[in-house]
């Protein structure tokens, strides 16, 4: 597949007199169609809800279009919580996915009237004291442990991963939540991450459905909503497949009328907590080649670095990326394309073939629409980069600005930047 991106660069020249790279923009026309056609893959369960798992995109702006369809918000910290809260989504348009939760975060949970969704069974009497009392509406965390497989395929590896409870734990920890006023019961787990197939929901909804009837049966809980989380991937390499979002929600009905609907359970509402799927391929990072070196190697220079997105640094992930205008000239020349940190695992490509680079050339780094953004960080003192809106009509809007050093010195309580020590 050719991987496009959607902003031309005439589009960029234009941008750019008002907003310096870099800066991560993102397509509204794409993030609309795409969560259209995510509500409609699953329009078959009327209680359907998608959770944006806010960690992946934590902007006001982007959320809000996501609340015009229906969208509630998956959080897992403080912070994440006063986003949701300010977006209009509270009670039960949160669920708090949280592990290793402190005090805080449930009381603001609580308060908010989120669905608590507990990765321990130790949570359990650890979130009575804090908020002092267990909420009628409850979810449970699942790990089976082992590793998840389709075919022969190792998807992922849930026995080596810190969330959710064993299978006999849930049963216990269902059984006591119920003895303390649960009432409405729900199940969560999440068993493989960035999968680019359609099978991975389809199998997950399997393994939770039969634990759903299993638990049902031998707690009596009431279970009303079953959450298959995030996961679903995007095709970051060219070469990839898109996973088929119709086929997937076909799966998931399919064995939820094999399972469910014959077990009398044919009114558990199904959840996702998608972040990745939903927003992913629609935000790209746009920065400017300002270096070129020719050393042991040939190295771009660009004017963002890990600090903007750090999935090459950390996971050595792919991340496809076009010379803005070159993109139908041969990909004849191989470069490092690094960043300024003080790093050298701040290349965003390494050895990658891309058509001949002039300094000012923008290149346009694809799919930073969900975890892109969000895990910057600041070593370096390196400042975190704009996010720009680029809307249906067009026109751009600035949905967050750049830090200025002034962000990076504010928590500096006793010192007066630019000027002196205060104590
Ligand atoms: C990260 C996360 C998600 C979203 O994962 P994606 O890979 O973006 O789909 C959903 N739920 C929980 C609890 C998470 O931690």
């Amino acid at each position: 597949m050719n991987k496009k991106p959607f902003v031309t660069k005439e589009q960029l020249d234009e941008i750019t007199k008002t907003y310096p790279t870099p800066f991560h923009l993102y397509d509204e026309k794409g993030i609309r169609e795409n969560v259209k056609a995510l509500k409609e893959a699953f329009a078959w369960n009327p209680g359907y809800k998608e959770y944006f798992a806010v960690k992946a995109t934590p902007n006001p702006f982007l959320i809000q279009i996501l609340r015009e369809y229906g969208c509630g918000c998956d959080c897992s910290s403080y912070t994440e919580l006063m986003i949701s809260e300010a977006v209009g989504a509270v009670g039960q348009d949160i669920m708090f996915s949280s592990n290793d939760t402190p005090a805080d975060e449930f009381k603001l949970a609580d308060r908010l009237g989120a669905t608590i969704n507990l990765d321990d069974i130790t949570h359990i009497e650890f979130l009575e004291e804090t908020i002092g009392h267990i909420p009628e509406r409850i979810s449970c965390r699942y790990n089976p442990g082992g590793l998840f497989k389709i075919s022969n395929d190792i998807m992922d590896n849930p026995g080596d991963a810190k969330y959710g409870m064993t299978t006999p734990q849930m049963y216990e920890a269902f059984r006591t939540l119920k003895s303390k006023g649960a009432k409405e019961f729900g199940i969560h787990a999440f068993l493989a991450s960035n999968t680019v197939t359609n099978d991975y929901y389809p199998m997950l909804a399997k393994v939770l459905f039969e634990e759903a009837v299993k638990l049902r049966k031998e707690t009596g809980a009431h279970i009303t909503f079953i959450n298959l989380s995030g996961g679903i991937g995007i095709p970051y390499r060219p070469d990839q497949e898109p996973n088929d979002i119709h086929a997937i929600g076909e799966g998931v009905r399919r064995v939820y009328e094999e399972v469910l609907v014959p077990a009398g359970m044919g009114d558990v509402a199904i959840y996702t907590e998608l972040g990745r799927y939903i927003l992913g391929p629609y935000g790209c990072l746009v920065t400017t080649a300002i270096h070129e070196k020719h050393t042991h190697k040939e190295y771009i220079g660009v004017d963002a670095c890990a600090v903007n997105l750090m999935r090459p640094a950390m996971y050595g992930a792919y991340h496809h990326i076009t010379v803005s205008g070159k993109e139908d000239a041969p990909c004849d020349h191989k470069y490092d394309v690094t960043g300024s940190l003080c790093e050298n695992n701040d290349k965003f490509a390494i050895d990658r073939m891309l058509p001949k680079i002039d300094m000012g050339d923008y290149l346009v780094i694809h799919d930073t629409g969900a975890h892109g953004f969000s895990m910057g960080y600041n070593y370096n003192g390196k400042l975190k980069s704009a996010e720009l809106l680029l809307k249906e009509d067009g026109s751009v809007q600035l949905i967050r600005r750049a830090e200025a050093p002034n962000d990076y010195f504010a928590t500096f309580d006793c010192f007066d930047i630019g000027k002196k020590l205060i104590k």
